[in-house]
């Protein structure tokens, strides 16, 4: 098979699927584990930094539970005793193939889109990278509810490799890339090594997972490229049940599929606030405060806010949407200076008018062109 040439590197994360850890969806297997820890020893061994993101928590959990594992539907509260049991089992298993310390890191949504919390993680594994640990993260499956999960350590592992600012996401998986049409139903199907550019078209080759154990598919892989690469993070997909291809990556040759990192990478608070804000509200705005924000890098102004909705205070993020019409199109999401009570009396008003009227100003903008990030740059 083709390998294509990759730029060096100096740290990655690395994201292990629970199909390699538990195969089969049976209990925790060193089958294909070992040779991804060996290749994580071998990297630090040529002083690369790794972060590794684990998933295989509730697989291993389940293969100490027999009287479980017949059932395929499972309630909240079995699944998260399961990540219980089975998180233990799976760092317990990780810490066998290596004689540095390991470290466990349990994430949820809210540790992401909680810039304190984010900041906090991020310093904390920056700090056991220093101290030569393997930092090895999960999703806190056990605490997390539902709507408070990322759900799927795909993306878990874009969230990761942002968090430890990689300059490389490495998903090992066990299909060799991602192909023009699916590999399992098509033996002609193509593998595409190189994508410069994630559109829709790269999103219509992805299927739903087919694999009972694992939680994502191709789709959940390509969106985690995709949150990696606008922020200047190349991502790759590999086949890590064959040692060669870990052999090749060692020598610089990636066979797989390598999603291009974005020339022009948005900076780390503005990839932030697009991929990990939860919005509170939404302000409207008429087309030619849009054109400014869009394409002359403006503020927001209130002169050009046509409606708001929702209840927020000053400080919080909202989405930014533009009346095309009779349409609304989400455009950006920012930081707003004012609170909702207070922007509606300022609605059309110059900057000049607000502390008239409101009795006091915060800034002449409503949202700082700083504070403010736009759906399409990625
Ligand atoms: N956090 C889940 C687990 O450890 C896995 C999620 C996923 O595979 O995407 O079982």
């Amino acid at each position: 098979m083709n390998s294509i040439l990759m730029q060096p590197w100096h740290r990655a994360v690395i994201k292990v699927g629970s199909g390699l850890i538990a195969p089969g969806g049976e209990r925790i297997s060193t089958k294909f584990i070992l040779p991804i820890a060996s290749f994580i020893t071998e990297c630090r061994n040529q002083g690369k930094e790794i972060v590794l993101v684990s998933s295989g928590a509730v697989a291993a959990g389940l293969s100490t539970q027999p009287q479980m594992q017949k059932r395929t539907h499972r309630s909240i509260p079995e699944k998260q005793a399961l990540a219980a049991i089975g998180q233990s089992l799976l760092m317990a298993n990780w810490n066998r193939f290596f004689d540095f310390p390991c470290s466990q890191i349990l994430l949820t949504y809210d540790d992401i889109h909680d810039r304190r919390r984010f900041v906090n993680a991020k310093n904390t594994i920056q700090k056991l990278i220093d101290l030569g640990t393997l930092p090895i993260v999960n999703e806190n499956d056990t605490v997390a509810v539902e709507e408070l999960k990322v759900g799927d350590n795909d993306n878990l592992a874009a969230y990761v490799a942002m968090l430890a600012e990689a300059d490389i996401l490495i998903i090992c998986t066990d299909i060799d890339g991602l192909f023009d049409s699916d590999p399992k139903r098509n033996k002609n199907a193509k593998l595409i090594p190189v994508v410069e550019k994630i559109d829709n078209t790269i999103y219509s080759l992805a299927e739903g997972s087919k694999n009972p154990i694992a939680t994502g598919g191709m789709k959940t892989k390509i969106e985690a490229a995709h949150k990696a690469v606008v922020r200047g993070i190349d991502t790759i997909i590999l086949n890590s049940t064959k040692r060669e291809v870990f052999d090749h990556l060692l020598d610089g040759k990636l066979i797989g599929t390598i999603f291009k990192k974005n020339s022009n990478p948005m900076t780390a608070k503005k990839h932030w606030m697009l991929h990990a804000l939860t919005t509170t509200g939404k302000i409207v705005i008429d087309l030619g405060a849009a054109k400014a924000v869009q394409y002359k890098g403006a503020s927001l102004l209130s002169s050009g806010v046509l409606a708001c909705e929702g209840d927020f205070k000053k400080g919080e993020p909202v989405e930014v949407y533009v009346k095309e019409g009779k349409t609304l199109n989400v455009i950006a999401k920012g930081v707003t200076q004012y609170n909702s009570n207070d922007l509606k009396k300022i609605l059309g008003k110059k900057s000049s008018e607000i502390s008239s009227i409101l009795g006091y100003t915060n800034t002449k903008e409503v949202i700082h062109r700083d504070e403010l990030v736009l759906v399409t740059d990625i």
